[in-house]
């Protein structure tokens, strides 16, 4: 009687266990979607570090949505709906494959928390636009935006050889595309400002056009009312290289300056 009691007990007890392990997995799988998955630094990649250190396939199990750019830089990174696009500098876009590897991309899961009407005659008014209608600024968002844009000016910079020059010895070189009543995705990040040297402070975008066919760094654009989907992702995961030239870098500066001036 006892016996059988005690295996009653301990069947109950496996089931409860079983049930905790499901709900378990179940909630560790939604927390991985709001998390933002970040490969290296933004003052690595202005102190050239361009050794490609996570493969595409890889960095795909993170998120379905993001931007970075590609050993020896080599473009620009743009990732939508789980499609990943590398912009040229010779103004082609392709998709990316497996084996190609990334030195800096920041990826999440895309699920919006928010929606925003937004507007902007410039890069600027509709960063200001985005900024007045955030909750916080301590908080680090996945921005999407989808439509039909005036104007965008877009830039990609080209494949580096080593010895790599500094970023913004690159970006000098960069190519400029300036592209009027583009239908595509704007993709991209809102970085809090306690975020500086590990991403780009501020707002960080990218664009897609829906035929696929352009794409780069927003350095401008113009923008009519629109809604902007936002995702909120108070988890920050970073992967730091543990291979390439990343461990010998000095990462004490303050590069504020050269950021700014190779982001805008
Ligand atoms: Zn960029």
């Amino acid at each position: 009687m006892g016996e059988t009691i005690g295996k009653i007990a301990l069947a109950a007890c496996q089931v409860i266990m079983i049930q905790v392990l499901l709900s378990a997995g179940a909630v560790t799988g939604e927390e991985d979607h709001d998390v933002l998955y970040q490969v290296s630094t933004i003052d690595a990649l202005l102190e050239s570090v361009y050794d490609g250190v996570m493969n595409m396939s890889g960095l795909l199990e993170h998120g379905d949505f993001g931007i970075g750019c590609f050993e020896g830089i080599d473009g620009e990174m743009i990732g939508v709906d789980g499609e990943f696009y590398q912009a040229l500098a010779d103004g082609s876009v392709r998709l990316v494959s497996d084996n190609q590897t990334t030195p800096f991309a920041t990826v999440t899961f895309f699920e919006p928390d928010l929606n925003l009407t937004v507007e902007g005659d410039n890069l600027t008014l509709l960063e200001s636009s985005i900024e007045a209608q955030i909750p916080s600024d301590n908080m680090f968002y996945a921005i999407r935006i989808d439509g039909v844009f005036p104007y965008v000016k877009a830039r990609a910079i080209p494949k580096q050889e080593k010895p790599y020059p500094r970023l913004a010895e690159a970006s000098a070189n960069q190519s400029v595309f300036e592209l009027y009543n583009v239908s595509g995705s704007i993709v991209g990040f809102y970085s809090p400002p306690f975020s500086k040297g590990v991403n780009v402070p501020g707002y960080h975008l990218h664009l897609i056009s829906d035929d696929r066919k352009a794409g780069g760094h927003i350095l401008d654009l113009r923008l009519n009312q629109t809604t902007a989907s936002l995702d909120v992702t108070p988890e920050f995961f970073m992967l730091l290289p543990t291979e390439g030239a990343f461990a010998g870098a000095n990462l004490t500066k303050d590069l504020s300056a050269e950021l700014e001036q190779v982001e805008k």
